[in-house]
């Protein structure tokens, strides 16, 4: 196929060799001038788009997606689909999706859970939202970036189910570190209290796959030095996604708002900015209560 990749940073580049690596023919645009192993670099956006059966997007945020979908999409091919691999908030989404629509394009929201470690290794999982014909057209795309894709329905439906799951994660990890404080300050060993709670009802993928404890269960981040990993930065994204799609369809979602408030005050104002997002637990080893 020939794809146009547009955004080459953390992730982008990753997932954008690969396809080369797989045979496509890629080529790639971004802003900072960053390149790709593989990938034939163009000297605008546009540029990049034009005779593309698939253009991959993997950009910030949503207002950054929206300003490039209105550059790109009176530059596509008819009947290419546009493949957004952001994470951005459910509107955007949507309102691209529309916009290409319009245009005669196939359009997919497909955020991706697996960090730049599963985009290094093409072992992502993309949550994906638009059409059935859509979603054929981009599968072997998947397969190469991707262990599993999910489709889960119409536009933006993608990005419900990532900010819905990253809403769980960061109230589950919160809640980890701040029972290991706790088992800390009762006496209890951290690794009696992997044992116990990995094998009982409090398990979750928190405690069992990315424990936040140094020494105890699989190697993760909290082993070297809370290095990201999955930055709390960009938990505190997610997160306010998930506050920001709350409201806009009246969900009570009282443990969610806390997650943020918890992540803003530790990456806005304490130590947090640039962590691996279970850093959390020194940070609750060294408070009170008040
Ligand atoms: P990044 O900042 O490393 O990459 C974004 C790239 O987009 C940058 O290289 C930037 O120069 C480029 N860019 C910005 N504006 C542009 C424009 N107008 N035209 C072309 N290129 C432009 O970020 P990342 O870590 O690669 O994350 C990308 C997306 O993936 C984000 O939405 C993020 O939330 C999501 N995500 C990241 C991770 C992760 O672990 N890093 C995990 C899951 C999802």
């Amino acid at each position: 196929m020939q794809i146009a990749f547009i955004g080459l940073g953390n992730m982008g580049a990753p997932m954008a060799a690969n396809l080369a690596a797989a045979g496509h023919d890629v080529t790639g645009f971004d802003t900072a001038g960053t390149s790709a192993d593989g990938v034939t670099m163009a000297a605008s956006a546009k540029e990049a788009v034009k005779d593309a059966d698939v253009v991959i997007t993997m950009l910030p945020n949503g207002g950054i997606l929206r300003a490039v979908a209105d550059d790109i999409i009176p530059a596509m091919a008819a009947g290419a689909v546009l493949l957004d691999c952001s994470t951005v908030d459910v509107a955007s989404a949507r309102a691209v999706a529309d916009q290409a629509a319009q245009a005669g394009l196939g359009a997919l929201d497909a955020p991706v859970s697996g960090g730049i470690g599963g985009a290094q290794a093409g072992t992502l999982t993309f949550m994906v939202g638009g059409s059935p014909d859509a979603f054929e057209k981009a599968r072997p795309l998947f397969d190469i970036m991707g262990q599993k894709a999910v489709h889960c329905g119409p536009s933006g439906n993608g990005q419900a189910a990532k900010i819905c799951n990253n809403m769980i994660l960061g109230a589950t990890m919160i809640v980890t570190c701040e029972a290991f404080s706790l088992a800390d300050k009762l006496g209890l060993s951290r690794e009696a209290m992997f044992d116990v709670v990995s094998t009982s009802s409090g398990y979750s993928w928190s405690m069992n796959a990315y424990c936040p404890a140094p020494g105890v269960g699989p190697t993760s981040p909290a082993d070297n030095g809370y290095t990201p990993g999955f930055a709390a930065d960009l938990m505190l994204k997610d997160l306010r996604l998930a506050q920001q799609a709350a409201e806009s369809v009246d969900a009570d979602t009282p443990i969610g708002e806390a997650a943020t408030e918890l992540y803003r005050r530790f990456v806005e104002e304490e130590d947090g900015a640039g962590r691996d997002f279970s850093a959390m637990l020194p940070r609750f080893e060294t408070r009170g209560r008040s």
